[in-house]
């Protein structure tokens, strides 16, 4: 059986030595492939210890240094997208037709990050003051197994840009994606200790770090439970936090909507990742004045889709990641029957009817209501849930009665008007007849869905904090 035995300490692969041994399954059999050998306090204590060494240094390189250092990393990342792609399948169960983008996306964010960091001004003069931005320290990063690598390189990037070293603590269930990774970010030949990484539990070197007094920043993606608990650990040593959490987003049918062109986009936007994706638009708001049409063309696509081998070229919706989230679903695909929603399309159980693995069946429910808790709580899963309006104005007022705001979506044949409903919406990302990712912009939460914004600039001041410096010389020009 494969082991994965090995993080990454000071620039070198380390046996860790925590003992315990955690499965890794393919989700389209559920049989186990693999163990993880889960990294300890003591493996997280050493990574911090190197993170800290290699800060002094690294907070001093120029511009010019870090942009060639993350040149490189980008340069080795691009040599691995094949097999990312590979563990991307293996690994959590992505449609392999539909997934490249996952396994580009690495490069892509490490170039935002170099453009940002080329564009930023890391010194300014204010008035009688000078501002200098200056990099927090040793940064944790903490990331979902949901795109996995992408987190990862996205953070560093960031982190490095900005001048902090890193302790990454990626998720358990993406070890062989992690692998990769941390294979490329050695041959980027990075100095030592500028990353370092240790895949462990949660609860465990996640909660190391979140307390730790020489980790000085904390940028987490994952749950809004999870991140709760952050947040109370960081208090202790007034860490900086970043939280990108999780999220229930309104997509809106406007009553002038061409029916042809949205609905494939409300379908795509529910169903991204294959509903597990803190983006998903699973809460899909439709005119009481077209209720029938927008149902029936709504079923009919979610009808559609196929779910089930990953390995399929005609397959959208590929198996949950794990036996514990394909449980989840089921759950809320009877609660929305017990809450009283009327179910469309899909229902309890596996697609295709198999008995392996952990496919499920789309499933779309109307006459939902905002309380009902298939809407206000995040399933991860395609599980979407139909809900009426009377005008645009409560149209507004149901996407925004929610705990989250992370993203959401317009779509009508009014542009000026579509963009008037957006601009009404709490959330930080509204899209508008589009699914299209800006990467340049600031990507976060409103409300539960987080605190702060990664991405551009955003993303690599939230690893800085100003200094003002005001003296006489200043005072003088
Ligand atoms: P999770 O919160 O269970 O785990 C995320 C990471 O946190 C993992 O590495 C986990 O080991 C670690 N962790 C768990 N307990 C911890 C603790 N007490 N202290 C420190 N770290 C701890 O989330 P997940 O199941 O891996 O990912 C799915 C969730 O992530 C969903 O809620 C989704 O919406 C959210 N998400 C958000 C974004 C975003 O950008 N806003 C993107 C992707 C996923």
């Amino acid at each position: 059986m494969n082991v994965i035995e090995q993080i990454s300490i000071n620039g070198e692969w380390v046996t860790p030595q925590g003992s315990e041994l955690f499965d890794l399954f393919n989700p389209a059999t559920g049989a186990v492939t693999g163990q993880l050998r889960l990294a300890n306090e003591a493996d997280a204590l050493r990574a911090i210890v190197a993170a800290k060494a290699a800060f002094p240094a690294w907070s001093h390189t120029s511009k010019e240094e870090r942009i060639a250092a993350l040149t490189r990393m980008r340069t080795a990342l691009a040599r691995y997208q094949q097999p990312l792609l590979e563990a991307i399948v293996q690994e959590y169960g992505a449609p392999a037709a539909r997934s490249s983008w996952m396994a580009s996306y690495p490069v892509a964010v490490i170039d935002e990050a170099i453009k940002a960091l080329q564009q930023f001004e890391f010194s300014t003069t204010i008035g009688q003051a000078r501002m200098e931005m200056t990099p927090l320290g040793v940064a944790g990063l903490i990331t979902p197994w949901n795109s996995d690598a992408g987190f990862i390189c996205g953070k560093l990037a960031a982190a490095l840009a900005a001048g902090c070293t890193a302790v990454i603590k990626p998720s358990e269930m993406s070890a062989r994606q992690t692998q990769i990774v941390t294979q490329a970010l050695h041959e980027a030949q990075l100095p030592p200790g500028v990353f370092n990484i240790v895949t462990g539990r949660g609860e465990v070197v996640g909660e190391v770090l979140s307390r730790h007094p020489d980790v000085a920043k904390i940028s987490f993606t994952g749950s809004t439970t999870t991140g709760k608990a952050i947040l109370r650990n960081a208090a202790e040593s007034f860490k900086r936090v970043t939280l990108e959490l999780g999220g229930k987003s309104p997509t809106i049918i406007l009553d002038d909507a061409d029916l042809a062109k949205a609905v494939p986009l409300a379908i795509q936007a529910g169903l991204i990742n294959s509903g597990q994706a803190c983006i998903a638009g699973t809460r899909i708001l439709i005119p009481v004045s077209r209720k029938a049409e927008c149902e029936a063309a709504l079923a009919l696509a979610v009808a559609a889709v196929k779910s089930g081998d990953p390995l399929d070229p005609a397959t959208e919706v590929g198996p949950m990641v794990s036996e514990k989230q394909w449980q989840r679903v089921q759950s809320y695909i009877r609660l929305g029957q017990e809450e009283g929603a009327r179910m469309l399309v899909g229902g309890e159980g596996r697609a295709g009817g198999g008995e392996r693995g952990w496919s499920v069946r789309p499933t779309l429910f109307t006459e939902v209501n905002n309380q009902m808790r298939i809407a206000r709580e995040e399933i991860f899963g395609p599980v979407l849930c139909v809900l009426t309006y009377q005008d645009d104005a409560e149209a507004v007022a149901i996407a925004n009665d929610t705990d989250y705001g992370l993203s959401a979506l317009v779509l009508g044949s009014d542009e000026t008007r579509a963009k008037r409903v957006a601009g009404q919406i709490l959330s930080g990302r509204v899209l508008v007849n589009t699914l299209h990712h800006e990467a340049a912009a600031p990507f976060g939460g409103f409300k539960h869905s987080g605190i702060g914004r990664e991405m551009g600039r955003w993303g690599l001041a939230a690893f800085m904090e100003p200094k003002t410096i005001v003296s006489q010389k200043n005072a003088a020009r």
